[in-house]
This record gives C-alpha cells, sequence and structure tokens, in this order.
C-alpha cells in the first residue's frame, strides 16, 4: 500500500467531496487500499465533521499522511459570509478553484433549518426578473461544488441540527446540470455519509420538461418545485422565456407525471408581481392548474432587483390573493422572505451586496 501511495499523483487530487462512496473505494482499491477505508472517510467527514487527515485515528498512517495525494479534503474558501439582523439568515459568496464565485443561503426558523444551495454560476435561462438571470451562465457546477455548499453551511451551523432541508433554489438552473446535481444528491443520500433523504430534498425548475422526466426516470425521489409565477402563456413567455419551448399546459403534464410517479406533492411556485400576476382572476386559475394535479402552492412575494421594473405587492394585496386561492387550492402558502436586507432571499443572488 505504502509504495502504490507513494507514486507520484497528479498536481491537484480530485475533490473527496465529488466521490461517492462507490467511486471513492474504486480510486482507493487502484492503490491497494482496501474499501472499507471509503466507509471510514466518509464517516470522518460527513458523520464526525472532521477536516484534517491527521486526526482520522483508525486509517493507516501511510493513508492519513498521504490522503491529499488520493483525495482533496479542502472546502472552498468563504469570500464572504453575511448575517441577517435577526442572525437567522447567512448569505455565502465562496471561491471556485477558477476563481468563479457561487452564492448559497442558510436559513433558520424555529422549525427548521433550510440550505438554499445553486447548482450553476450564473443561468442561461433569462427570466426576466430574476437577478442570477441577468448574469447570464458562466458555468456549471461540479458535484463537489455543490456537496461543499451544504457542508460549509452545516459547519457554519456546527451541525447542530442534522435535520435540516436542502432546497435547489439559488444560482441556476438544476435541471440544465442534471448529471451534476443528480450525482450531488446521491452523495448526500449516501447513508455513511450525511444521510440526508429524499424527502428532505427540493429541486426547483423554471420549466425544462424533457429533463423533469429524466429526473423522474433516475429514482431520486426527491421533491419537485416549479416556477410557475404565471397562468397564461403570453405572460409566461415574457417572465420566464422557456415557456415559449414548454408551454404551461405541458409544463403541468410533466409535473403531474412526476408526482404521481414519486407519490410526491409538486410545489406550485408562484412569486407575486404587483399589478401583473395578482389579479383575482389569476387567482382562479392557479387554483383550477393546482387542483389537476397533486400540488401544492407556494406564493414568494417579489424581491426587488434593482435595475428591474418589477415590484412586490403590497401586504394587503398578498393576502388577498391568497385568501382567494385558499378555498380552492389544495395547499397554500406564502413564503416567509428571509434576508432580504443582505440580498440573500429568492430571486436576489447574482453578486449582488448590500452596498450595491
Ligand atoms: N432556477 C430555478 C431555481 C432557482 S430560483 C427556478 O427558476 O426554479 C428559486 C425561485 O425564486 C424560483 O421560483 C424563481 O422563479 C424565484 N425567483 C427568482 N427571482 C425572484 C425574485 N426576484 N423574487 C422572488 N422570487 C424570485
Ligand atoms: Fe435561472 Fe431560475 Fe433565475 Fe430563471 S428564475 S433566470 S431559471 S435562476
Amino acid at each position: 500500500m505504502t509504495s502504490a501511495l507513494s507514486r507520484p499523483q497528479p498536481e491537484a487530487a480530485p475533490s473527496f467531496y465529488g466521490f461517492s462512496r462507490p467511486r471513492l473505494a474504486g480510486r482507493l482499491a487502484e492503490l491497494g487500499v482496501p474499501g472499507y477505508r471509503a466507509d471510514q472517510l466518509f464517516a470522518w467527514i460527513y458523520r464526525k465533521h472532521q477536516r484534517d487527515a491527521g486526526s482520522m485515528s483508525n486509517l493507516p498512517g501511510a493513508l492519513r499522511a498521504e490522503l491529499s495525494a488520493v483525495c482533496d479534503l479542502r472546502l472552498p474558501e468563504a469570500a464572504s459570509i453575511l448575517e441577517s439582523r435577526d442572525r437567522n439568515t447567512h448569505k455565502f459568496v465562496l471561491d471556485l478553484f477558477d476563481g468563479a464565485r457561487v452564492e448559497c443561503v442558510s436559513m433558520r426558523t424555529p422549525r427548521r433549518l433550510t440550505f438554499c444551495v445553486s447548482s450553476q454560476v450564473g443561468c442561461a435561462l433569462g427570466c426576466t426578473f430574476c437577478a442570477t438571470g441577468l448574469m447570464g451562465l458562466k458555468r456549471n457546477l461540479r458535484p463537489e461544488e455543490i456537496v461543499t455548499q451544504v457542508v460549509t453551511m452545516g459547519d457554519l451551523n456546527a451541525w447542530q441540527d442534522d435535520r435540516f432541508n436542502i432546497v435547489f433554489m439559488g444560482m441556476g438552473e438544476p435541471l440544465a446540470n442534471l448529471a451534476s446535481v443528480a450525482e450531488s444528491i446521491r452523495i448526500l443520500h449516501d447513508e455513511r455519509g450525511l444521510n440526508i433523504g429524499a424527502r428532505r430534498i427540493t429541486v426547483s425548475t423554471s420549466g425544462l420538461v424533457p429533463q423533469i422526466r429524466a429526473l423522474a426516470g433516475l429514482g431520486l425521489a426527491v421533491g419537485l418545485a416549479v416556477s410557475l409565477h404565471a397562468t397564461t402563456d403570453s405572460l409566461r413567455d415574457e417572465l420566464v422565456p422557456v415557456n415559449r419551448r414548454w408551454p404551461i399546459a405541458e409544463l403541468l403534464d410533466a409535473a403531474k407525471e412526476y408526482g404521481e410517479k414519486v407519490g410526491r406533492r409538486v410545489t406550485l411556485e408562484y412569486t407575486l408581481i404587483g399589478g401583473v400576476n395578482d389579479t383575482p382572476a389569476d387567482a382562479d386559475r392557479l387554483a383550477a392548474f393546482a387542483r389537476a394535479l397533486p400540488s401544492k402552492v407556494n406564493l414568494i412575494p417579489y424581491n426587488p432587483v434593482p435595475g428591474l421594473k418589477w415590484k412586490r405587492p403590497s401586504p394587503e394585496a398578498v393576502d388577498a390573493f391568497a385568501a382567494r386561492l385558499y378555498p380552492h387550492a389544495p395547499a397554500v402558502t406564502v413564503r416567509n422572505t428571509m434576508g432580504g436586507e443582505i440580498w440573500a432571499a429568492c430571486g436576489q443572488l447574482g453578486g449582488l451586496s448590500p452596498e450595491a
């Protein structure tokens, strides 16, 4: 083992956080290290939250000493961590290996802890109300760059609460980077690792219909949220341009299939924009959509983005819209916006900062 491990390795070893346990066992096997060492490494990193190979006491000295040649245990540096006034929301700006930056947000409420992760640097889909959309797509994230967002936020919260939820609602369109997103979910699921069940993970999409079907076919059983935001194709064409490719009826069909296949209600996300999509007729059409599939409706009062014309409706208008929906839609929640003052709220990720 020692001699195999001592062989010169490529300069930068691949990140530990991109390895599923079987793949890590395979890499170790190539070096003559038995597969159960992968289980031990997963336990140290994901269950005991140890970040330093030197203290992994049940590993042989040679493996500990040379682990950095096998896999890289480093987490990305945080360029900044912004904290909301109530200290319950944190926005992280992480520096990636190529200088790109990605943002993720940790949110604590009395009932739960939620980690909002990014799947891409920027986004190509150009929804006209979203800060990330303004950036365009810089690149896809790799699986390890998704997993390390979760680990970094877990470390900040000192892993006090191991029943956190993960939502793919940060920067980017997760289904446009499905291979990496799926691999990160497999790593997050591993029962010898973080062991995050499918019920605690939700993937949000702007409506890439073929990829919704592809996700259903992967058998990951994660929750699906669909960014609807409009009840007519003409308005949705304007707000979510991908609607021109896959209009509302096709999207809702795919969402229904997904919900039925996975046995879970699909979340219909509806960002309320003042004077744009918040009329009583919109509420009635939205209720009809929601009744047509196993679903719940999540209303998101619009979070302003500098330079964009859209406005948040008044609290009374939000209440009136919700009240009109309640009796007719299966389940309605209004998303409590957190972290607006640190530009950490939905749709505000994209290099915005409090000074911006
Ligand atoms: N790209 C994915 C997930 C990221 S955005 C998607 O579009 O679904 C998470 C949610 O916030 C989406 O429903 C998105 O449409 C919504 N959103 C984007 N910008 C927003 C803003 N400024 N205010 C409120 N919600 C916004
Ligand atoms: Fe991309 Fe989602 Fe923003 Fe649309 S709302 S531009 S899909 S991140």
